[in-house]
């Protein structure tokens, strides 16, 4: 079997991220039912995963999968294919648990649905807080951090972090902490670079994780008016064709060479192995230099539904959309234990 090696970077706390990981975000559909039927082909790729070497895994409790990603995680400690401390887990807190006391609440949630005794690296998901019945709880994200300090001080989580938080809401975060977060993952791909967030976390020691690495390139995230580069791209194409790699690949590439660390998702084996064989080769700054110009701020993952709550961390567009259902509350989720 084919095997990668991923390099790691260091969080503040010491420990190695592989800054390659394994996005487990099924998705939803474009009228936001969330969709399971995809479940047991993640189960069988992040198994695969696992086999040929990525040791860093990326689930959330809004995903509905840390039973799965559990289940597999410990199937492959009693393999004796990996050793619990060689995995590197992420998992998040949701919208309804940003009282400081919820925290702990949703972090052992977690730690039972993934059946493990810590995660890595637990990250507020979102900066906003939200009730299942869609109410702006108006709770300060300092309050919540301050549940966060208490379940990395409980041992419960080695590192904490946050997702989706602004450069002004990093800066004020960085200000008003005891421990200062460890990563901070943000949509990051070749529409949208975000080089002032970006350079603002790498300069205080944040590591910046890319979510949606491919943004609207590939065509489940086709989007209408979505900007190039899409996979046919000849741009893309030219560049990819001169290292013998694929456009994804390039893609990946140059984030990691931004010193970004990214977690695609795909219940495809062979990109599985694709998306992890970027190590060998290196873009030279000419290259580098074309792909940064197709930066030009656009968002793929724009929740406008959200943006009337207090601390929506992106601008704000005219149009109005109600939360989804799916977003909300999730009870029976993919094995009915979801809770
Ligand atoms: P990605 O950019 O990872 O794109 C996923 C899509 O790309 C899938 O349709 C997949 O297809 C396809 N794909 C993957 N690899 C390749 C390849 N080599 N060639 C062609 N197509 C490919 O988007 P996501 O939005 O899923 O983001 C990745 C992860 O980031 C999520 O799974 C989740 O863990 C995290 N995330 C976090 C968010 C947050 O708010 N913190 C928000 C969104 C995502 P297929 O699966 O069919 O192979």
């Amino acid at each position: 079997m084919a095997q990668v090696k991923i390099p790691t970077i260091k969080l503040n706390n010491g420990a190695d991220m592989p800054v390659l990981g394994y996005g487990t975000w099924l998705g939803i559909s474009e009228k936001f039912d969330f969709d399971v039927s995809d479940a047991p082909k993640m189960v069988e790729a992040l198994s695969y995963a696992i086999d040929i070497g990525y040791r860093h895994i990326d689930t959330a409790h809004l995903y509905r999968m840390e039973p799965e990603v559990g289940q597999i995680i410990n199937q492959k400690i009693k393999q004796g294919v990996v050793k619990r401390e060689e995995l590197f887990v992420t998992t998040k807190v949701w919208h309804h648990f940003h009282r400081e006391a919820d925290v702990e609440v949703s972090v052992r949630g977690s730690l039972r649905r993934l059946n493990l005794d810590y995660v890595d690296l637990i990250l507020m998901h979102w900066p906003m807080s939200i009730s299942q019945k869609g109410v702006d709880e108006k709770i300060d994200y300092l309050e919540t951090w301050r549940g966060f300090e208490s379940v990395l001080k409980k041992g419960l989580v080695k590192a904490i972090g946050v997702s989706n938080f602004n450069l002004e809401q990093m800066k004020r975060l960085l200000a008003n902490c005891k421990v200062p977060p460890a990563s901070n993952q943000i949509e990051i791909n070749l529409n949208l670079g975000q080089p002032e967030l970006v350079e603002y976390c790498q300069s205080k020691g944040v590591v910046v994780v890319a979510y949606s690495p491919f943004g609207t390139m590939v065509p489940s995230r086709a989007a209408p008016n979505s900007p190039e580069p899409k996979l046919n791209n000849p741009t893309m194409v030219a560049i990819a064709k001169k290292y013998n790699k694929t456009v994804t690949q390039v893609t990946l590439r140059y984030l990691y060479q931004r010193g970004i660390v990214s977690i695609p998702k795909t219940i495809t084996k062979s990109r599985v192995l694709e998306n992890a064989s970027i190590f060998d080769f290196e873009l030279d700054q000419g290259d580098v230099a074309t792909i940064a110009k197709f930066d030009n701020g656009y968002r793929t993952v724009r929740p406008i539904f959200w943006q009337d709550y207090l601390n929506y961390p992106f601008d704000k567009v005219p149009e109005k959309a109600e939360i989804p259902k799916s977003l909300m509350v999730w009870k029976n989720g993919i094995n009915l234990d979801i809770d």
